[in-house]
């Protein structure tokens, strides 16, 4: 069985940040990049230029971006291996760790694997389509881009995130619009009033996307009436999914304490699990800001944290 240090499962920013420091520190880094779990390196591959990454002034392109976080980790000498984690044991020491085609035991585990953006399956909203071309799961990543500026926006959902992204894009949006498709918001109270009163919010109720047009960029989009059954057909310049996300937490198997919606609980202010020895950074452990750059530092806190903590194992 092949052993090492430290373990960590996941190819986002939070990942090869905490394998940059990890490898630096000498603690042999095995990365477990991903497969069929994701795109390797993350939900910035799926997006075209990233504004606000500091150091990037002209913008940079999602995989761009995710090349050189890659190529920085493997520099110190992180072992990277293009397989999905398909199991981990936590009631053993050290930790085992299964992948599609290998195995290796590790004193510590840093999970980084995300959360998945829930995206609506309809016509013209695909890869290939318009996604990312006027169609997308992050308004406060691509709302202030050209494309949307003094356009009819539309935001898909009902709940908080959803009245958050439609007020943060009327800085931008000739006039936004929440799409839901029932009668009345999930939304707190307070969230819902805000949304009712702004001047430039519209709420179309009881109504779903039926598809998504346009040439170049989104220029159209159709919604049914869940009622009448009713189609029509609206100008819009974007499409914002609002509609929640999925953290990556299946093959822990319950072996770590989740939230209650299903994201790793760390100790405040640091990266560790309720299980010692595994610590968690980025989107996996923050359904709050879910940004790169705060992926990326968390994913330095936790290579920081399991040094620390296997340091003082050994002494
Ligand atoms: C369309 C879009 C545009 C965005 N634009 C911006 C932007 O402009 N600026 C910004 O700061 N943020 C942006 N974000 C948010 C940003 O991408 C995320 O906050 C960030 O990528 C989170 O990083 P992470 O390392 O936590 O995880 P992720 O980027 O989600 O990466 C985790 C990866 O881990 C791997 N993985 C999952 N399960 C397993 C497993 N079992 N075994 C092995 N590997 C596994 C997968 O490959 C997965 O892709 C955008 C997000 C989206 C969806």
């Amino acid at each position: 069985m092949e052993k090492t240090k430290l373990v960590i499962i996941g190819s986002g920013p939070a990942g090869y940040c905490a394998a940059i420091y990890a490898a630096r520190a000498n603690l042999n880094p095995w990365l477990y990049e991903g497969f069929y779990s994701g795109t390797v390196g993350g939900q910035l591959m799926t997006t075209t230029d990233v504004e606000n990454y500091p150091g990037f002034p002209a913008s940079v392109s999602g995989p761009d971006l995710m090349k050189l976080f890659r190529d920085q980790s493997e520099r110190f000498g992180t072992h990277l291996l293009t397989e999905d984690v398909i199991s981990v044991d936590l009631n053993r020491y050290p930790f085992l760790i299964k992948g599609s085609t290998t195995s290796v035991e590790a004193e510590a585990i840093i999970v980084a694997t995300g959360a998945t953006a829930k995206r609506l399956d309809v016509p013209g909203t695909r890869d290939g389509e318009f996604w990312q071309k006027g169609v997308t799961a992050c308004a406060v990543c691509d709302g202030a881009m050209p494309i949307f500026r003094n356009r009819p926006l539309y935001v898909f959902g009902g709940g908080d995130t959803a009245i958050e992204e439609a007020i943060f894009l009327t800085r931008y949006a000739s006039k936004v619009y929440i799409v839901h498709r029932r009668d009345s918001l999930r939304a707190s109270k307070i969230m819902a009033d805000r949304a009712k009163k702004h001047p430039k919010i519209e709420i179309l109720w009881n109504s779903i996307l039926e598809k998504v047009e346009g040439d170049d960029v989104v220029r159209a989009l159709q919604l049914r009436h869940v009622g009448t059954d009713a189609l029509t057909t609206h100008e819009a310049g974007g499409v914002f999914f609002a509609i929640g996300h999925t953290p990556n937490t299946a093959f822990l198997q319950g072996q770590i304490e989740l939230d209650d919606k299903g994201y790793i609980k760390v100790k405040s202010g640091t990266t560790y699990t309720s299980r010692e020895g595994v610590f968690a950074a980025g989107d996996v452990q923050d359904h709050v800001y879910r940004q790169a750059i705060t992926a990326a530092g968390t994913g330095c806190m936790a290579a920081l944290d399991a040094e620390r903590w296997l340091s003082s194992k050994e002494a």
